[in-house]
């Protein structure tokens, strides 16, 4: 059995923690994320394929009071139509799901000295030194406020809607607010202001009571960590397995990078425990970092071809450009 430190109490970290325990290997579990006074919620869409990795990852329960979605209607692109279609979902808060996983896990018996492998979830975890930060394709950026929904406007649905030079979501979280999402070609100074201008210029202004008051503007294009596994060696016997967003961010168009990251640390669980039977380590983290290439090389094209059908402004040109040269 392994000693493990998990740095970090992230969705993917605490899922890894979890496999992990369950296998025998001894954790040392870092802080609650959250645990700042700061630190505010993460709405999460999470639609069904997510909710069933979850289950299966975690048991029941875990979600079952977030408000839930039945419905998603989407016009993508300029001269397309509305398309309803049933997509089961929920809208979870990203930083009480993890508070909750870490109350589910419980104490764990931790490693009475150093540990071997480190899991975590921030791109930038400094040792050992790669030499190489993570990889970005584009500068996009999601833009992101609430406010209310208009009177007799479906609670149920959530809206996704095309302009020239924007994606915007429209997600109802269950009460009569929603959250409203805009993604836009790079950096926005002033993110309220451009989300006004966005949702002014999309049919999806009419379903909410007001622009939001206030927004933020979070980077959003596809990341990939260039070392996202480091093998243990004689010469430095720490490996490390960066995990969730901090390996490999999805573009939020995607829906799924919950999913995504519970993947990631399905696989981190699975290279130590094929390390702790004998498997060479160094040959699993080349495993992990081919795969995590694939997977990132097939997330761009999807993008690519996504965006391109779209947007025709310049701006996403350089977006479209970062994606293929990535
Ligand atoms: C703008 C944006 C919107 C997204 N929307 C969706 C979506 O709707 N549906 C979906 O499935 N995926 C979505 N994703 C992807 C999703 O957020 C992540 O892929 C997934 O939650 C990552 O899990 P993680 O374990 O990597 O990171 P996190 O759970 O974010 O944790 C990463 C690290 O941050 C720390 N941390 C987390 N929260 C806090 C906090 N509040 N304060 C301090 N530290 C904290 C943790 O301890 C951990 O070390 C979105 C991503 C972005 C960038």
């Amino acid at each position: 059995m392994s000693a493990v430190t998990i740095a970090g109490s992230g969705l993917a970290e605490l899922t890894c923690a979890r496999l992990l325990a369950e296998r025998g290997h001894r954790i040392r579990l870092g802080p609650p994320a959250g645990s700042d006074p700061g630190a505010g919620s993460r709405p999460l869409l999470l639609t069904g394929p997510t909710l069933d990795l979850l289950r299966s990852l975690w048991g029941d329960g875990l979600v079952d009071d977030a408000p839930r979605l039945t419905h998603r209607q989407v016009r993508w692109g300029r001269h397309a139509r509305p398309a309803r279609f049933a997509q089961p979902a929920r809208v979870v808060d990203g930083v009480a799901l993890a508070r909750r996983m870490r109350a589910r896990l419980g104490p764990l018996p931790a490693p009475a000295g150093p540990t071997r492998w480190t899991v975590t979830a921030r791109p930038d975890p400094g040792t050992p030194p790669t030499g190489d930060g993570p990889r970005q394709a584009g500068r996009r950026r999601l833009l992101t406020g609430t406010t209310s929904l208009r009177p007799g406007q479906d609670p149920r649905t959530a809206l996704l809607d095309t302009t020239a030079l924007a994606w915007l979501q429209l997600t109802p979280l269950g009460t009569e607010e929603c959250l409203v999402q805009a993604m836009v070609p790079g950096p926005a100074a002033e993110p309220a202001a451009l989300l006004h201008r966005v949702l002014a210029d999309s049919a999806l202004g009419g379903a909410v009571g007001r622009a939001p008051r206030t927004a933020t503007a979070i980077p959003a294009a596809p990341r990939l960590h260039p070392a996202p596994a480091i093998a243990p060696t004689d010469r430095h016997p720490y490996g490390r397995l960066i995990v969730g967003a901090g390996a490999i961010r999805y573009d939020p168009l995607s829906g799924t990078g919950t999913a995504q990251a519970l993947r990631t640390a399905i696989l981190a669980a699975a290279v130590i425990d094929a390390d702790a039977t004998g498997t060479p380590a160094e040959a699993l983290c080349a495993h992990v970092t081919r795969r995590l290439r694939a997977a990132y090389a097939e997330h761009l094209r999807t993008c690519a071809g996504l965006y391109g059908a779209a947007f025709t402004a310049p701006a996403w040109q350089d977006e479209l450009d970062a994606a293929r040269r990535a």
